[in-house]
């Protein structure tokens, strides 16, 4: 499996900068499940300047979520990274980083039974008014 998402990653990051945009490169780590205490809590990207990559660290649970809700939190990481690589490293908003993600792959992020991102279709296409902005 994480050979699987390591290939996900990988492919995603290519695909954006195949495009020509503008991206920071990106260190993925495992972090530790207590780095995590939410439920919703899969990932988080982490800022470190201009000029150093962006750390992605998962939470040991993402690898247990389905392809599509993996993929789907992923992008919307790659929706916040994309952000921090033009400049915009804290003001940009959740709504934000789910629509970046949209824009930069072309398909629409969905929300799952769990209001979790994911590219499966549901009948959650906007993000769920009680999540954070
Ligand atoms: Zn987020």
């Amino acid at each position: 499996m994480k050979k699987l998402f390591e290939q996900l990653i990988i492919k995603d990051v290519d695909f954006i900068k195949d495009q020509g945009i503008n991206f920071p490169d990106i260190i993925v780590e495992q972090g530790h499940i207590s780095e995590f205490p939410k439920k919703r809590d899969f990932a988080m990207s982490i800022y470190n300047g201009k000029y150093e990559p962006v750390v992605l660290r998962y939470s040991p649970r993402l690898l247990e979520q389905d392809f599509g809700t993996i993929i789907g939190i992923l992008r919307h990481e790659f929706g916040h990274i994309w952000f921090f690589g033009h400049g915009n490293v804290k003001t940009h908003t959740e709504v934000q980083a789910d629509k970046k993600a949209e824009e930069l792959f072309g398909t629409p992020i969905f929300y799952n039974k769990d209001y979790i991102q994911t590219i499966y279709p549901t009948k959650y296409s906007i993000r769920p008014h009680h999540l954070p902005k």
